[in-house]
């Protein structure tokens, strides 16, 4: 089964779609990658919706990506005395380090970091922003705070503190146990949440060992400030469009949009957008015309994938909800803006063979317009490379690995086939043209590009760039 589009389509999985009839209809109507949110899902589910997928995986032959998004440090208030208080502009509200039910005299904040981390002038954000307070004086243990925007303070509601990196892990208790979980289980990509620092990706890289792929939720400006040291160490960057407009102006979140997903392109990391993307699918089957031109718009950027949350987690039309950016993300590919767009955005190659393979190939088949670039690639390096370089023709990657073919699931254009490695030269030549007919990409008479490391199998090897036909020999199995 080939898609039609470049752009791949995550989908969040919840009470709406956590049957193995609904994952297979959620795959065939093109998800890409299954993204299981850790702060809703046990262990136990989670493990069953990893078996779930694998079944819809061996099904259907191909490749899926499982990605593990990890609650992370969540910061909140207290409980408080009947479930909730109201607050009016102007009043004062004293948080301290008191276990005992809150109430209008004072809050429980249970988190220590934040007393010493804020300063007067600094922001509060209660409850995704619906409550915004400035701390007006800080002494050990306690803060003081005047309501700025009236609402409610209930028990346990998210407390946001934008302008000031908390001291905290982006790994938690909690995250420390479901990362272990996740990767037991087999998950291929771990999102990390409320990431503040590059140290807190290098500490989940050497948590995971290489047993899964890091993608760095991007939710907070101290995120965004330290933007290009933390895609450095991270495998993919999320833009959690969320969180980031709860703790930043929303008006600026298409700004960091846009800078990320150019950043990722530039350097070869994956980028997926997501939140709202289709929000009113939830409980319509047609989405705002606004929806719709945003899916458009981080298609356009480039992004590697868009994302479902709450319209294939919880919605009444999760089926139709990824139908809809399928097709949204055909109609833009087939735009000829689109090439222009992508063209206008290319990046210098970096001085690697592999970069200078990728950029002959995508130049090659341009030229002679070809129907594929085919790569063989064992850690999936070298397809993301050719990914970067974004060309016309789709990308098939021959991998003997399972693991890069379910990885590759998230990464723009890639239609990956987990096949033994070939024996030799020819042996190559011959299997990427018969694997790239029969998988629906290049008829007998057309010519492919095929890119490998010789010898096979050593990182970082590119090296090796052949034009192949494809003959009638080629369709004989
Ligand atoms: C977000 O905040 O946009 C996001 C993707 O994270 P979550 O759904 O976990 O809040």
């Amino acid at each position: 089964m080939r898609r039609l589009r470049r752009a791949k389509i995550v989908a969040t999985l919840g009470p709406a779609s956590g049957s193995p009839a609904m994952i297979d209809k959620l795959f065939k109507a093109g998800a890409d990658v299954f993204r299981i949110n850790m702060s809703h899902t046990s262990q136990d589910r989670m493990r069953d919706l990893v078996e779930m997928i694998r079944q819809v995986e061996d099904a259907n032959g191909r490749p899926i990506g499982i990605l593990a998004d990890l609650q992370g440090p969540k910061l909140r208030l207290g409980t408080i005395r009947d479930g909730a208080i109201a607050v009016k502009q102007g009043d004062t509200v004293v948080f301290d380090q008191d276990p005992a039910i809150g109430g209008a005299d004072r809050i429980y904040l249970p988190h220590p970091e934040i007393f010493v981390a804020v300063e007067p002038g600094h922001t509060l954000l209660i409850d995704d922003g619906k409550v915004r307070l400035t701390v007006t004086k800080t002494e050990p243990g306690r803060i003081t705070a005047r309501v700025e925007v009236a609402g409610k303070l209930s028990d346990r509601k998210g407390i946001s503190v934008p302008d000031t990196t908390i001291p905290l892990s982006a790994l938690g208790t909690k995250d420390l146990s479901d990362l272990e979980a996740a990767l037991e289980a087999g998950v291929d990509w771990i999102a990390l949440s409320f990431v503040q620092r590059p140290e807190d990706v290098a500490e989940a890289k050497k948590l995971t060992r290489g047993r899964a792929l890091i993608m760095v939720k991007v939710e907070k400006p101290q995120a965004v400030n330290r933007l290009t040291e933390i895609n450095e160490i991270a495998d993919a960057l999320m833009v959690a469009r969320g969180d980031l407009g709860v703790e930043m102006p929303l008006e600026k979140v298409p700004g960091v949009q846009k800078q990320m997903t150019r950043l990722g392109r530039a350097t070869g990391k994956p980028v997926v957008v997501a939140t709202q993307m289709l929000e009113s699918m939830i409980a319509s089957p047609v989405p705002t015309r606004a929806e719709v031109s945003d899916v458009a718009t981080a298609i356009y950027e480039g992004a590697d994938a868009v994302m479902l949350s709450a319209e294939s987690a919880a919605g009444q039309y999760p089926v139709e909800a990824v139908s809809t950016m399928s097709r949204i993300a055909q109609q833009v590919e087939s735009d000829p803006h689109y090439r222009e767009i992508i063209n206008g955005q290319r990046a210098q190659p970096e001085a690697t063979g592999a970069d200078a393979i990728a950029d002959a190939a995508r130049h090659i088949a341009d030229t002679l317009d070809l129907a594929a670039v085919i790569c063989w690639t064992s850690s999936g390096s070298t397809a993301l490379r050719v990914a970067r370089e974004r060309p016309r023709p789709p990308i098939v990657a021959l991998s003997p690995k399972t693991e890069t073919g379910r990885r590759l699931a998230a990464v723009w254009g890639v239609h990956c086939v987990v096949t033994e490695d070939a024996h030799d030269q020819d042996d190559m030549v011959d299997r990427a043209c018969r694997i790239a007919f029969r998988e629906g990409f290049a008829k007998p008479g057309q010519r492919v590009i095929v890119v490998a490391g010789v010898p096979l199998g050593t990182p970082g090897a590119t090296n090796m760039l052949r034009i192949a036909y494809v003959g009638d020999d080629d369709i004989a199995d």
